[in-house]
């Protein structure tokens, strides 16, 4: 392979690179990067399911909980938690990234059938006579 040949796959390195550098050395947090909003959002979404009773909406909730608090808690190793507008933490230590990341789909899981708004029903349970 000539030079000519790999010229495409260097420009795609450098772009990559590139995007790579610009986004990690913003001056300031995008505002999602602020923690609160996860938890507003998800409180909102759980008050939604339960005004509508929709089952759906309410594991929806927890699944946009878990994406952002596990990318949060990830990013948190490098700046700390952002609870906008009262401040952020300093960052995670990586002892403690690594204790969230893997003690988080335990720690929801176990919240969320604390709190189930919708009826639970044993109707579409199927019994299996062995
Ligand atoms: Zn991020």
């Amino acid at each position: 392979m000539n030079i000519n040949e790999k010229k495409p796959m260097i420009i795609v390195i450098r772009m990559v690179k590139n995007v790579k550098d610009d986004a990690t050395h913003l001056e300031k947090r995008p505002f999602l990067h602020c923690t609160t909003v996860p938890i507003v959002l998800w409180i909102f979404l759980i008050l939604l399911s339960s005004v509508f009773h929709s089952l759906k909406l309410q594991q929806a909730s927890w699944i946009v909980l878990a994406a952002f608090l596990s990318h949060h808690i990830r990013d948190g190793t490098r700046r700390g938690l952002w609870f906008c507008p009262f401040g952020s933490t300093r960052p995670l230590p990586y002892y403690l990234y690594v204790s969230l990341c893997m003690s988080l789909p335990y720690l929801l899981y176990w919240l969320s059938y604390q709190h189930t708004f919708a009826e639970s029903s044993s109707d579409n349970v199927t019994l299996i006579d062995i």
